[in-house]
């Protein structure tokens, strides 16, 4: 199959948003792919946001983002507050800040799943498209207990010092997480075989994303 790429590296860097609700919406959702971009030569502008942390979640959040965005000569952390599911009913103020998120002008937008089976994700997922209107989007998905893993339609292949750094980055940093009994390296690794082998990676191992509307510049 050939592939679709990034417009050609110019002077100004690609502008990349990246939204999640929760602490580590993005890295699982979307952490590898990151990486990859990270380690091309091209340069990036990276403004990462989560919704809803406190305590010990903001500092994981905190430090899972620079870890992941060590290499960006360019980002911008942000996390809010908003109340960790209950998105729906501070549906006001979380729209208000997306109107501030206007002003980043990406170029790519990460955010959820628009079928995300969480409340939180589908919200933030609908406020990303009605937000952005003329933009590449791209809904990551999260493994979770409702089950709602689709079909995702675009795939990145991994290589296995990206998707083994992803995980490895997420198991150091989200120590409060790991009493969940879905939160181990298995869960993360298995998402992306399965990614990988639908779309014939070499590694076998991708990430997958739901993207809604493409321009193709025949
Ligand atoms: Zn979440």
């Amino acid at each position: 199959m050939i592939r679709l790429e990034l417009p050609e590296k110019t002077s100004a860097p690609l502008k990349i948003l990246c939204l999640g609700s929760h602490s580590d919406d993005i890295e699982i959702g979307c952490g590898g792919t990151i990486l990859r971009l990270l380690s091309g030569s091209r340069q990036l502008h990276i403004v990462w946001v989560v919704f809803a942390t406190s305590g010990e979640r903001e500092k994981e959040a905190f430090n899972s983002a620079n870890q992941f965005l060590c290499r960006a000569k360019c980002k911008e952390i942000i996390v809010k507050n908003f109340r960790d599911g209950f998105f729906p009913f501070e549906g006001t103020q979380i729209k208000d800040f997306f109107e501030q998120l206007k002003g980043t002008s990406p170029e790519l937008i990460f955010t959820h799943n628009r079928q995300d089976a969480h409340q939180d994700h589908r919200l933030l997922s609908e406020l990303t498209w009605n937000t952005f209107r003329n933009h590449l989007i791209l809904e990551y998905e999260i493994p979770k207990y409702d089950g709602d893993l689709g079909q995702p339609n675009l795939f990145v292949p991994l290589e296995q010092e990206i998707y083994e750094t992803k995980v490895r980055y997420i198991m150091d940093a989200f120590a409060s997480q790991r009493v969940k009994p879905w939160f181990d390296k298995e869960t993360f690794f298995a998402v992306m075989r399965l990614r990988g082998m639908e779309c014939a990676a070499a590694s076998g191992y991708a990430e997958a994303f739901y993207c809604r509307k493409v321009l193709l510049r025949a």
